[in-house]
């Protein structure tokens, strides 16, 4: 007879829901047995996790209540907090994955993940050459929401004027940087003097801006656009948003991506001014990155290209250790990333 193995799986839970900013003491460490041996056709798989993203829109399914949760559900057993991750495959009951295999996909806040046919979503993994935590950030739904928003969505052209917010974090960076390659003015907003440089700087931006630092939105936004905003590449929601809207040329485009400035319930929710919209004719689109999936391949063809070709930086804030998740997903809302928040569980 076979010998069980079985080892202890750490994760990370939440004692309860959160309505405000998250706190490091929301959560906790629980630890499980977990049995290694799989029955050989269930379908189950059991992966290492290696690196898991760490993402602001999980606020809204650990919320007790959020319009997003009938979307893409919550987290209300609080047990199993899910997200992107890559990991390797340690014991499969599944003929098309391998011990061995690496894996990216939707995993949960732990050292290990028993992956169930038809709960998770998840694939084998071409690393292509690439650093695997790339395959987390920039070639995972960071960089393939800044490729829709701004292809698909806005569809912009060569030459125009485009405004990032959030722009020195995991969607921000690669959407101003592809703006930039595809011929666009570009300028940023970001919260620290140090993001202000590194847009400028090393990823090439045409400007930036501290917004902490402006008392009048609107009135930065004018000086730093005095031909008007096209494209509107907005991760903040809010009062960014308004001062946005009030800068947006004819048939502008607004790329609604994310409202991070509003999911802590502390900002104001954006009332963009109705009748500029009207008489401009913008466009203000929301959209989620699974809806593009037709130009995924497209888009993984393209950065790859950047990347290998130095034209692309990808700046990731990587963390070491189960531990430290709950400070780098509560930092996310204080702005303590620069580039894609990741923690890094295990050496592959
Ligand atoms: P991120 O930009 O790497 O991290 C969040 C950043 O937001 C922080 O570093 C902080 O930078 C900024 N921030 C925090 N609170 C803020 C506030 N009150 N006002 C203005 N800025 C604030 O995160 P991300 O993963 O790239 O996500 C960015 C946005 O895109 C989020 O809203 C997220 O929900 C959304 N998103 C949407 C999709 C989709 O499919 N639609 C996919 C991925 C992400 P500063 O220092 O600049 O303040």
């Amino acid at each position: 007879m076979e010998e069980a193995l079985i080892i202890t799986n750490r994760s990370i839970v939440i004692k309860t829901h959160i309505n405000g900013f998250p706190k490091e003491t929301d959560f906790e460490l629980k630890s499980e047995a977990l049995s290694l041996n799989v029955e050989p056709g269930s379908g189950h798989v059991i992966v290492k996790n290696l690196y898991l993203s760490i993402d602001p829109a999980q606020l809204n399914r650990m919320k007790s209540y959020s319009t997003s949760q009938s979307h893409v559900g919550s987290f209300h057993d609080m047990q199993e907090i899910r997200g992107h991750g890559v990991g390797k495959v340690v014991a499969s009951g599944d003929p098309e994955f391998q011990e061995g295999d690496l894996v990216a996909g939707e995993l949960t806040w732990g050292e290990y993940c028993l992956m169930k046919p038809g709960v998770f979503y998840f694939r084998k993994l071409d690393s292509m050459g690439l650093p695997l935590s790339c395959h987390v950030g920039t070639l995972a739904y960071g960089g393939m929401t800044a490729y829709a928003g701004l292809f698909e969505v806005c569809k912009v052209k060569k030459g125009e004027k485009v405004f990032v917010s959030a722009a020195a974090g995991s969607v921000g960076h690669i959407a101003g940087q592809l703006a930039k390659l595809h011929g666009c003015y570009v300028v940023g907003s970001a919260g620290t003097t140090e993001k202000v440089e590194l847009l400028k700087g090393k990823l090439g931006f045409d400007d930036a801006f501290n917004y902490k630092e402006e008392a009048d939105l609107k009135a930065t936004l004018r000086k730093h656009f005095p031909h008007g905003i096209d494209v509107y590449f907005d991760s903040v929601g809010g009062e960014m948003l308004e001062a946005a809207v009030a800068n947006m040329n004819l048939f502008g485009r607004v790329a609604a991506c994310g409202a991070i400035s509003e999911y802590t319930g502390s900002g104001r929710k954006a009332a963009p001014d109705m009748v500029e919209v009207i008489y401009r004719r913008i466009q203000i689109q929301g959209f989620l990155c699974p809806d593009f999936l037709s130009v995924h391949s497209d888009f993984i063809s393209a950065t790859c290209d950047h990347l290998r070709s130095e034209k692309m930086v990808s700046v990731e804030d990587i963390s070491t250790g189960l531990e430290s998740i709950p400070s780098s997903f509560a930092g996310l809302f204080h702005g303590s990333n620069i580039g894609k928040t990741i923690v890094q569980i295990a050496v592959e």
